[in-house]
C-alpha cells in the first residue's frame, strides 16, 4: 500500500511509514482535529446575566476562564462591559436630571 502522507510504497502491515514516520494503520481519525468546544465552554445565560447586572463579577469570570474557556469568558466580559456602560449611562442621566 501507499503511505497517505508521503505516497511512498510501504508494507501492507506497516503501522508507521518507514519514510516519513506517519501513522498509516490502526487508529482512525486524527486526534489533532478534535474541536476545542467543550460543553463547559458555552456561555451560560445565568453567568451572562450576572455579568450584566454585576460587571465586576463578569470581569472576574473573564479573568478566571480566559485561558480554559475562552468563549464563556468573552461572553461574560461583553455582558460585563454592556452592564458597565448602561450603568454608567444611567448614573449620568440621573446626575444630569437631578
Ligand atoms: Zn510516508
Amino acid at each position: 500500500m501507499k503511505c497517505p502522507k508521503c505516497g511512498k510504497e510501504i508494507a501492507d502491515e506497516s503501522v508507521f511509514c518507514g519514510f516519513c514516520g506517519a501513522r498509516v494503520n490502526g487508529e482512525e481519525g486524527n486526534p489533532e482535529t478534535q474541536t476545542n468546544d467543550s460543553p463547559e465552554d458555552n456561555a451560560s445565560c445565568l453567568l451572562v446575566g450576572i455579568s450584566f447586572l454585576f460587571p465586576i463579577v463578569g470581569i472576574i469570570v473573564y479573568a478566571i476562564n480566559t485561558k480554559e474557556k475562552p468563549n464563556k469568558a468573552k461572553s461574560c466580559l461583553k455582558a460585563a462591559l454592556w452592564g458597565f456602560g448602561i450603568g454608567l449611562a444611567m448614573n449620568l442621566i440621573v446626575a444630569f436630571a437631578a
